[in-house]
């Protein structure tokens, strides 16, 4: 479920919540019961690995499938 971040306009406190995308623009009350609050810039974050640090099997695969199967002589 996505984070929401929120600040309170009546004690200036920031919060997060967690909720449906769906109630994402809700109103929603401060830790201390405010309902004066406004929505911030998510800071969602799913998931996401990069594959930059992957480095991708190239040549003499340990994998077989070439020599093995007759493709190479
Ligand atoms: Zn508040």
């Amino acid at each position: 479920m996505p984070r929401y971040e929120y600040r309170c306009r009546t004690c200036g406190d920031t919060f997060e919540l967690s909720r449906p995308m769906a109630q994402s623009a809700a109103p929603a009350a401060c830790p201390a019961g405010h309902d004066d609050t406004v929505k911030l810039l998510s800071t969602v974050a799913v998931g996401g690995v990069s594959n930059a640090t992957a480095p991708a099997p190239r040549g003499g695969g340990a994998g077989g499938g070439c020599c093995g199967g007759g493709c190479c002589g």
